[in-house]
């Protein structure tokens, strides 16, 4: 690596990005080019046998790549979930794609390990995380590529636990249970575990409890469970699903999985980032009783992909199961058993990992609490402002009630067709882009605020584009 071409390039691209930054509006929001293998038939077959100038990468990447590309920093971006990228998350990033250290063992990068470790305390505490889950309070965290990665090694902490008390062959007899608004990643992560598919419970939920997961349901469905032979070993709670934002009763679950000896997770993915505002703490309450807790700071916390931050109460369970203790890999924390030692190899599944504790150290320093907050806030207050609009337009009507940054609407009086002809409508206008959902049959637009550049005025825009859009639908639809 030559330092001087090293800054001159890195300056090539971050000037690159600036521009793309100063432009990310004007570009269709959903990529505007659908056509698979598009991009396979503008590329050489075979990778370049001598290097090429930066330049004309780059001009490759504004000419071929991005129009191929689905904006999701555009400010009208409200699909799925935001994936924030801010300045603080870009300068962290680049400081771990910079130093490009391994800290998967203490020894391997002292600092990087003991920065992770009071990272994900401060985030605990900024979430206002009981203290068991964190390294202060005796629990302890960890920061992961993904909520899905989080849930397998809590599900394998959890079945090892279990068959270390009943043998292995009990492996058959192991069941977890989620609602049907849990994510997919969970069942995957099941599957993973080696946990037998007719046994993932998914328990329904309804309009009647916000679909929040029901734990007299649960308790009945464990009960049946455990007079059946089986084992109850794992409940997954979500604050803030996937679908709709619905919140599960996390201290009502807990008691039930306490009271079976089961592993509560609680998967807080979206929402978690919420929780930095106290008036939104309350929907973690209960979480004394959980096992674990993840959330992902690249969602809605201003931490540019990937982070995922996840607590455990008794990290000893995570690292009786993951960890491996190879010659090559022994050093000061194994030799001396120092706790502070950390080898977090043994708290993921892969050995090499990145350095993203100075990614999500860098985005705390540079907003602090009240400017995580401020960002929060912002997007739930043009969440409601949209939420109150769309109630207010008798061709509309909202299908849950709003908790967080996300609304959950539908034209009503029509078929789910016509719902979905008006989310073509929109995302083929290329100003802004929405996914969807089906919650009791029913087609459902979402619009997820969230974006790092989304302001008021482009909630604003986005809800001028649907009634637009949905007046020539209807119109079509009428005649
Ligand atoms: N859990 C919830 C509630 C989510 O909303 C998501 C993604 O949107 C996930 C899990 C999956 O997260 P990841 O992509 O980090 O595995």
């Amino acid at each position: 690596l030559d330092p001087e071409a090293f800054a001159g390039n890195s300056h090539d691209v971050v000037d690159f990005l600036a521009e793309y930054y100063r432009d990310v509006d004007k570009y269709p929001v959903r990529a505007a080019d659908l056509e698979p293998g598009r991009l396979r038939k503008l590329l050489p077959e075979v990778a370049p046998e001598h290097g090429e100038p930066l330049e004309e990468v780059l001009e490759d990447v504004r000419r071929d790549i991005l129009p191929g590309l689905t904006h999701w920093q555009s400010p009208s971006f409200f699909a799925y979930f935001p994936m924030n990228a801010s300045a603080a998350g870009f300068a962290g990033e680049m400081l771990s794609v910079g130093l490009n250290v391994v800290p998967f063992l203490w020894a391997a990068s002292p600092a990087a390990a003991e920065l992770e470790t009071v990272v994900v305390d401060w985030m605990g505490k900024l979430l206002g995380l009981p203290s068991r889950l964190l390294f202060s309070g005796g629990g302890g965290g960890v920061l992961q590529g993904s909520t899905c990665e989080a849930v397998v090694c809590t599900l394998t902490a959890a079945r090892d636990r279990a068959l270390a008390r009943l043998g292995h062959e009990a492996i058959l007899r192991l069941v977890v249970y989620a609602s049907d608004q849990t994510h997919a990643t969970f069942q995957k992560g099941a599957r993973i575990v080696g946990i037998p598919p007719s046994n993932f419970r998914v328990i329904p939920t309804s309009a009647d409890t916000g679909y929040g997961l029901p734990a007299g349901a649960v308790r009945e469905a464990v009960e049946r469970d455990a007079a059946a032979g089986l084992v109850p070993l794992y409940l997954c709670a979500t604050v803030g699903t996937t679908g709709l934002g619905a919140v599960d009763p996390v201290r009502e679950l807990g008691e039930v999985a306490r009271r079976y000896s089961m592993w509560l997770h609680v998967d807080a993915a979206y929402a978690g980032s919420a929780a930095v505002c106290p008036e939104f703490r309350g929907y973690l309450g209960g979480a004394e009783l959980a096992d674990s807790v993840s959330m992902n700071p690249h969602k809605w916390f201003l931490t540019n992909n990937d982070c995922c931050c996840l607590w455990v109460a008794t990290p000893r369970d995570l690292t009786a199961a993951l960890s491996t203790d190879p010659e090559y890999l022994r050093n000061v924390g194994t030799t001396t058993g120092t706790p502070a030692a950390i080898d977090y190899k043994d708290w993921q599944i892969s050995l090499s990992r990145r350095f993203r504790a100075i990614k999500l150290w860098v985005v705390l320093r540079r907003y602090g609490a009240a400017g995580l907050r401020a960002h929060i806030r912002r997007h739930v207050t043009a969440a409601k402002w949209f939420e109150r609009a769309v109630a207010a337009d008798q061709r509309f009507e909202v299908v849950v009630p709003r908790r967080f940054s996300l609304v959950c609407f539908r034209l009503r009086a029509v078929n789910d067709d016509v719902n979905r002809e008006l989310l073509s409508a929109v995302n083929e206008s290329g100003r802004a882009f929405m996914t969807h959902f089906v919650v009791d049959g029913k087609f459902v637009i979402r619009l997820a605020v969230g974006g790092a550049m989304t302001e008021m005025q482009h909630v604003m825009d986005a809800w001028d584009l649907l009634q637009g859009k949905a007046d020539e639908v209807l119109q079509r639809y009428y005649q």
